[in-house]
């Protein structure tokens, strides 16, 4: 047996995290700059947070200004109201998309780097110690070393990766996630599930990784379907919240496959979202995956039964949105190229080139494509 695992982040899980346990993060410094988006307005986490900082005669200061899928000028002009408020530290509260956000921000706003360089991890050394507080349960993004930005040129997502942008503190309290819509639940949810079947399949998979994808896994299948029947379920959004986490400790230490990097032109370009994207590459994917790895793919999927049965049950959660997509032919072919380079191949089981990739985008047109069967 080999594995490396390294998770630096302390974690806080539980309704009322932050009344109860949030005094923590006054070692790192008595000046917070908050990175959110709308949502925490609604939800009570940003309440939550603005009266421990109060209570804590802690200053801050707070930027709503955030979007789907960030981009490189979202975090330059974040970093630039960062650098002139100066704070100690940093605190994101909401999706995916203000945690990865907040990571770039803390990278750029103490090294003189533009957002190209992020990718590059020799050209910096340093960040701002982070806060995450997910509102959403899907990305497990407040447990990674990872965060995912879209350059405003080529339209294209890509995710870097630093040790420096793990958060030093994370609380989620699953009452945060109550008010996501049934869309959004589904989304998040599929993401989850996609990360703990991807690290199971990942080439750099462990047994210690497989321990947290696997338990993600079963807590997914169980509980997504009861959130969807019954949204206000505390109990099932904190299974899902933790199976979140979870998940995203698996892909802390295994990175996920070419279906997240087949995802994100569908994301960028045709305004999918993100665990939607990687739902509906999922199956033409593990099926030819399947082919050369039989015994991985049936792992990655358990306990569900095969394939089939994990199609049953994507397409059943996938029916409460109605998703159809319009792709051109030489869109598929662009970002087969474009795939077939992609570093996530080097994790991925068997054999994908240029036709292979076409042939995944062919495939789930065939279900989800506009006019098509269903
Ligand atoms: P998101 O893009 O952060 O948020 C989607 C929408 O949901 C936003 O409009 C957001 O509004 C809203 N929202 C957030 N919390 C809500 C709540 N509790 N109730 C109602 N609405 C809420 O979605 P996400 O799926 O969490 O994040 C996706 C991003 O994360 C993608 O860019 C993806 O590539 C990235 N990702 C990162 C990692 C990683 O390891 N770093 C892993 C997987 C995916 P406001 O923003 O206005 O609040
Ligand atoms: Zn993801």
């Amino acid at each position: 047996m080999k594995f490396h695992h390294f998770i630096p982040t302390e974690i806080f899980f539980g309704e009322k995290a932050l009344d109860e346990d949030g005094e923590i993060v006054g070692i790192l410094g008595k000046r917070a700059f908050i990175i959110t988006g709308r949502s925490s307005s609604k939800n009570g986490s940003l309440n939550d947070v603005l009266n421990l900082l109060n209570r804590m005669k802690i200053e801050h200061d707070v930027s709503h200004d955030m979007e789907e899928n960030p981009s490189f000028s979202l975090v330059v002009r974040i970093t630039d109201k960062v650098k002139r408020f100066k704070p100690d530290f940093l605190i994101g509260i909401g999706g995916g998309s203000v945690l990865d956000s907040m990571k770039a921000v803390a990278v750029l706003s103490v090294n003189d780097i533009d957002p190209i360089d992020l990718y590059d991890q020799g050209r910096y050394s340093k960040a701002l110690p982070m806060v995450a507080i997910p509102t959403t349960a899907g990305t497990g993004s407040e447990v990674t070393e990872y965060s995912v930005l879209t350059n405003d040129e080529t339209r294209m997502k890509g995710g870097f990766k630093s040790n420096l942008i793990f958060p030093r503190y994370s609380f989620l309290d699953p009452r945060y996630t109550l008010t996501m819509s049934m869309e959004l639940t589904i989304a998040t949810g599929l993401d989850a599930l996609s990360h703990s079947v991807e690290s199971i399949l990942s080439t750099r998979s462990s047994e210690m990784s497989e321990i947290f994808a696997l338990r993600a896994n079963e807590l997914i299948f169980q509980n997504l379907p009861k959130v969807l029947k019954n949204p206000d379920d505390l109990e099932c959004r904190s299974k899902m919240l933790f199976a979140s986490m979870l998940a995203g400790m698996a892909i802390a230490q295994t990175g996920t496959t070419i279906i997240h990097a087949l995802g994100y032109p569908l994301s960028t370009f045709k305004n999918l979202k993100h665990g939607l994207a990687n739902s509906v590459l999922m199956i033409p994917t593990l099926r030819r995956i399947e082919k050369s790895h039989p015994n991985r793919v049936a792992k990655a999927i358990t306990p569900m039964k095969d394939v089939d049965d994990f199609e049953i049950f994507l397409k059943d959660m996938l029916s409460n949105l109605n998703l159809r997509m319009n792709l051109k032919r030489e869109e598929m072919e662009e970002w087969a190229r474009i795939g077939s380079k992609a570093k996530h191949l080097k994790s991925t089981p068997g054999d994908f080139g240029y036709e292979e990739i076409l042939n995944i985008y062919e495939e789930m047109m065939k279900e989800y494509g506009e006019g098509d069967k269903r």
